[in-house]
């Protein structure tokens, strides 16, 4: 292709980071998106950045986000992760510290005592096993959507996606709203409406939608430290809590690694199902972590969009020149799956990685 003319479906994270990287290889893009930029499975104030995945091939996947994450700092002239770093809790953390060790590029050390009370002064006494990743941390998602959004400009277009569709001759077809366009090609990173974008072009992708709820907490007094926090312990009453903090540090989201069950239809099968993860996040926010102030100060109510090979599962299919992505807990690895992506559509393969069959992401 001489200059490309590629759309993009959905500015998420990941629709943003793959139009940033197309128009950094010289195509022409116009990104659809039905709502407001970053108000999907990508809202809110902040996710955990961690180099720590049972799969060793996401560890190596992180290390090189993490340096993605750096040159986006350089280039949009802020700070994108907190330097408070990643906290992990659990019977995991010894092994998990002995993977991350064999990395370069990683700072990371057994969680004791006092570094817990230096980078989450919040939390209760503690003496399990843990692990800080001193490279990992809060990212500023608000900060990062707004700068990719404006490097984007014009070729945002709010409009919203009936079918994306393989043309006879090469290319793709978007057909929206208000209108019908030709491109040379199409990267579908539609969050929850991917999965039946792409059954509209012929594939059928096992992805998992569930609704998820994540509860935010003020800290009671100013802190100077808040880590991201991925507890497994069970020691304060719950086996699969994360956290990450504002980047003013003025709340803490917590969630639980649960989501709760829906129809295909996105119909909620118990109707008090989200409200009851609110109260165990409180609860275990009352026993976890005493220095927050247990009543609530915001909510992030989104869809999860999950493979079956587990939480971290990420793949890539393709219907001609169209490819589309499907996973979850993509925002740490944005920067990473942008450039994957552009690579699909303008090189014309999918990374190995990135295959279904690689199962990306495995538990
Ligand atoms: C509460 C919560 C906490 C999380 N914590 C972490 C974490 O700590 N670390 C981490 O790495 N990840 C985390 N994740 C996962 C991560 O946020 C998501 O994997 C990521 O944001 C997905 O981004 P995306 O761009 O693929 O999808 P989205 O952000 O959902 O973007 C898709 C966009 O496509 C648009 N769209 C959909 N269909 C159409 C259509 N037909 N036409 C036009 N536009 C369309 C939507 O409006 C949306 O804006 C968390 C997720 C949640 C919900």
């Amino acid at each position: 292709m001489g200059s490309p003319d590629i759309a993009v479906v959905g500015a998420g994270i990941v629709g943003l980071a793959a139009a940033h990287e197309l128009r950094r290889r010289g195509a022409s893009v116009t990104v659809y998106e039905s709502g407001q930029p970053g108000h999907g499975q990508s809202a809110g104030s902040s996710r955990i950045f961690r180099h720590a995945h049972a799969d060793p091939r996401m560890i190596d996947y992180a290390v090189e986000s993490r340096k993605a994450w750096r040159r986006w700092e350089d280039e949009f002239g802020a700070p994108l992760i907190a330097a408070d770093g990643a906290l992990a809790l659990g019977p995991v953390a010894p092994s998990m510290l002995a993977a991350l060790a064999e990395r370069e590029g990683i700072e990371a050390s057994v969680a004791d005592a006092r570094i817990l009370e230096e980078r989450l002064p919040v939390l209760a006494a503690y003496e399990g096993p843990g692990l800080v990743d001193r490279s990992g941390g809060s990212i500023d998602t608000i900060r990062v959507i707004s700068s990719l959004t404006s490097a984007v400009g014009d070729g945002l277009v709010g409009d919203v996606v009936l079918s994306v569709c393989p043309l006879a001759g090469g290319g793709a077809e978007v057909r929206t709203a208000n209108g019908c366009r030709s491109h040379d090609a199409a990267v579908v990173a539609a969050g929850r409406g991917t999965q039946a974008l792409a059954r509209g072009a012929g594939l059928s992708l096992p992805v998992e939608t569930r609704a998820h709820v994540r509860v935010s907490f003020a800290p009671r007094a100013l802190i100077g430290s808040l880590a991201t926090l991925q507890d497994t312990s069970g020691a304060f009453g719950e086996a699969g809590v994360y956290a990450a903090a504002y980047p003013d540090r003025s709340a803490y989201g917590v969630g639980l690694a649960e989501d709760v069950p829906t129809a295909e239809d996105g119909a909620m099968l118990a109707p008090d199902g989200l409200a009851a993860h609110v109260e165990r996040v409180i609860a275990y926010v009352k026993r976890a972590l005493p220095g927050l102030d247990p009543d609530p100060v915001g909510y992030v109510h989104c869809w999860a969009t999950r493979l079956p090979w587990g939480d971290d599962g990420v793949a890539v299919w393709t219907a001609g020149d169209i490819a589309f992505l499907a996973g979850h807990n993509l925002f740490k690895h944005a920067p990473a799956l942008g450039r994957e992506l552009a690579a699909t559509v303008l090189d014309g393969e999918v990374p190995a990685l990135l295959r279904p069959e690689a199962r990306f992401g495995q538990a």
